[in-house]
């Protein structure tokens, strides 16, 4: 296990499509979190931790902490671990709540990765999911980043606003020009529960349907590509060098251990959560624990790795006592050029990403 995620679950606001564990309102909840949270980092059964290689702190708004509650964290984590020099860590930032002082400090910490919650460029549609920042403040936020020092950063960006192509090319232009190295477009959902859900449900036409989403996406996609943007996962974009380096790890099945209310680990043959209830949190409690048996890793494997550009080991589904080889629908896939193979490796052509759901049950033992 080389990978630790952190769950920060403050935010200032809800925004209006979100259902993540995230609580608006409740800063005055944030040391007594921390102190469970150090608690937990403290008690942590390592024996089988090799040196920390990357570290997300996510949320929720990680950003919204003061520098001292950030540091109890690190305090913490460094003194369990033997974090790498050379870790990839990274922070999610909202940026209404990023400071050049707060960057500065992140830098200090060694926290030399932002990903930064800017959802759009656009004005209106960022009225309409809530955010609370504007155009000119999330632009603001990447020249704090980087008179900070840090310069990985990478922007998340949603599809299904209503948008024209040419307005949403435009705002990516000017991220690129501001030096953003990583791009996550993830497809808007709308959420049971939310304030979205209610406003989708009074007018249809606030968003894009699903077929101008799917060819707004694929427009991205070229736009990136042409802009020196690999992709590298299906909703991930980078320059040579700046991929995630903590995503990977969950794409390619590496073990990783989350921290926090709902952060979820997979550890020593495991996978589990812990609760998202901030009472049974500082209880202990998990949301569940299971066991992974040999055809659920063989399956993880398949959906993850064909997701992105990484694929899947031969190898690794052979020691679960798989040989995909062996599956006539492989060799199919392989001789239609929609599977490549590349050593011990094959992976999904990117222009099937789109089907990548069909694809994948085909390739199921
Ligand atoms: S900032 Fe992120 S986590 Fe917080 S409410 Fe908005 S979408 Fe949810």
């Amino acid at each position: 296990m080389s990978a630790i995620y952190i769950h920060i679950p403050f935010c200032r606001q809800k925004c209006a499509y979100c259902a993540f564990c995230s609580f608006a309102k409740s800063e005055d909840k944030i040391d007594e979190y921390i102190f469970h949270l150090t608690k937990e980092i403290e008690s942590f059964n390592y024996d089988k931790v090799e040196g920390i290689d990357t570290i997300y702190i996510g949320g929720g708004t990680p950003s919204l902490l003061k520098t001292y509650q950030l540091k109890r964290i690190f305090d913490a984590l460094y003194k369990k671990f033997k974090v790498k020099k050379d870790a990839e860590i990274t922070i999610e930032c909202n940026p209404n709540s990023l400071t050049l002082a707060k960057a500065k400090f992140y830098n200090k910490l060694g926290i030399n990765r932002v990903s930064l919650g800017v959802q759009s460029l656009d004005k209106n549609n960022l009225k309409l999911i809530e955010r609370l920042h504007s155009p000119s403040k999330a632009l603001k936020a990447i020249d704090i980043l980087k008179e900070s020092g840090i310069e990985n950063i990478s922007v998340d960006l949603l599809i299904g606003l209503k948008e024209s192509f040419s307005s949403f090319a435009f705002h990516l232009q000017q991220l690129i020009e501001k030096g953003v190295k990583h791009f996550s477009l993830y497809m808007l959902q709308i959420e049971r529960g939310t304030k979205l859900e209610k406003l989708v449900n009074e007018n249809r036409d606030l968003l894009l349907n699903d077929d101008a989403c799917v060819e707004f996406y694929q427009k991205a996609v070229e736009f990136l590509k042409k802009n020196r943007f690999l992709q590298y996962e299906i909703s991930n974009f980078a320059l040579r060098g700046f991929e995630s380096r903590h995503n990977i790890k969950y794409w390619t099945g590496s073990e990783y251990v989350g921290f926090g209310m709902s952060a979820h680990s997979f550890f020593s043959g495991k996978r589990f959560a812990n609760s998202s209830n901030f009472k049974e949190y500082y209880q202990g409690k998990r949301e569940f624990c299971e066991q992974l048996t040999l055809q659920d890793r063989i399956e993880e494997l398949i959906m993850l790795g064909l997701r992105c550009s990484y694929g899947t080991s031969k190898k690794d589904l052979k020691n679960l006592g798989y040989n995909i080889e062996e599956n006539a629908n492989f060799l199919e896939l392989v001789k239609q050029k929609i599977i490549k193979e590349k050593g011990d490796r094959f992976y999904l052509n990117p222009s099937f990403y789109g089907v990548s759901n069909d694809i994948i049950i085909k390739l199921l033992p």
